[in-house]
């Protein structure tokens, strides 16, 4: 591990993929993980291709590719051509976001030198594009025929130069293998690039946000989901109205108790919106209501401490057999708002009174 953090000895040969930006950002043991395994991938592979570029077998991305997920590092190391002395025709990727040998593999099981140059292939020089090839067979069957006509049409335009073939690391724009760039591939290829992030708030306490993180993914310990998971309970009834089943979706949107408080706050925040139909929109409702980034933030914190209220008043009612109460719930509501606002924030002249009336 403390030879993986020196910048890279190929640095040295090809700066142009090297970098001594090498710093790992710690998000999750997996991801740590696997950004190690493919920074070690990269470097081993610079290394190979630069110091002894017979030794360098096509196995080697692919399997960083399979270790890390389709498409995370796959097509990412991508060569320049120039003089094609360097680049492998049917291994290396240079031409299109795949090696030949993946994209007409049917030919290349007809290459009776698979290791073969750009160069051995293109014989035209920088003059024009021709190309020499060097079958086992001729291609004769309709596939290999067809594959060969889509090369052909990819390749026709192609001629080398006498600059030295170089190598792009393409999922960053500076062309330089960055472990940020690796990290964000990782996350895409982990949840996908549209994955739902969940709205931190600042000034609500760590374990409130958690709390309304796994409220929006339906993770907490309300009677559906502990049924679900085959844990025996008594009550399968909201504890607060007693009439409902408690599902999540019931104790923050649904039930009459939790109606009477969303209003108090509409009314007290003085904001005008419609009540979220959903976790995911609750969660989200401050980005909806017409508000200035600040005042969101304000709301959004209301949100968060009225869900922890309303946790809280489920959580006494069972386990402290308290009735719940609307006075109480509203008196809570404010007063542990207020509380951590006050403690957490460095906003001027936040004051109760401030508060209390939400004059922000
Ligand atoms: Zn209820």
């Amino acid at each position: 591990m403390g030879n993986l953090m020196e910048p890279s000895s190929a640095s040295v040969y090809d700066g142009n993929l090297a970098s001594d930006r090498v710093v790992i950002h710690v998000t999750s043991h997996q991801r740590i993980d696997q950004q190690i395994l493919v920074k070690w991938r990269t470097k081993t592979f610079i290394a190979r291709i630069v110091e002894d570029q017979e030794e360098w077998i096509p196995q080697f991305l692919t399997q960083a590719a399979n270790f890390c997920g389709e498409n995370v590092s796959r097509g990412s190391p991508k060569g320049s051509l120039g003089s094609g002395t360097t680049l492998r025709f049917w291994i290396d990727t240079w031409l299109e976001d795949k090696p030949f040998y993946l994209l007409f593999p049917d030919l290349f099981k007809l290459e009776s030198y698979k290791g073969c140059l750009v160069k051995d292939r293109c014989t035209g020089g920088g003059e024009f594009s021709q190309w020499e090839w060097s079958w086992i067979r001729p291609p004769s069957t309709p596939m290999e025929i067809q594959q060969l006509l889509t090369m052909l049409t990819k390749i026709q335009n192609v001629t080398l130069s006498n600059q030295d073939d170089s190598w792009r690391w393409n999922a960053d724009s500076s062309s330089c293998f960055t472990v940020k760039s690796m990290r964000i591939r990782l996350q895409n290829a982990s949840y996908g690039p549209t994955h739902w992030v969940f709205p931190w708030n600042k000034f609500a306490p760590h374990k409130v946000n958690v709390l309304g993180w796994r409220i929006k993914m339906n993770r907490i310990a309300t009677a559906d989901q502990l049924a679900k998971r085959n844990i025996s309970t008594t009550l399968s009834l909201c504890p607060i109205c007693k009439a409902q089943n408690e599902t999540a979706e019931h104790l923050f949107l649904l039930c009459p108790f939790v109606d009477y408080l969303w209003s108090f706050i509409l009314s007290w925040c003085r904001v005008s919106t419609q009540k979220p139909c959903n976790l995911k929109d609750l969660m989200e409702v401050h980005q909806k209501a017409n508000l200035n980034h600040w005042t969101q933030k304000l709301f959004q914190h209301v949100i968060l401490s009225y869900i922890w209220v309303i946790w809280k008043t489920r959580n006494d009612s069972i386990f402290l057999t308290k009735n719940p109460s609307l006075r109480r719930a509203i008196k809570d509501l404010k007063g542990t708002s207020f509380f951590w606002l006050a403690t957490r924030s460095n906003i001027p002249d936040l004051n109760w009174e401030k508060w209390r009336t939400f004059s922000f």
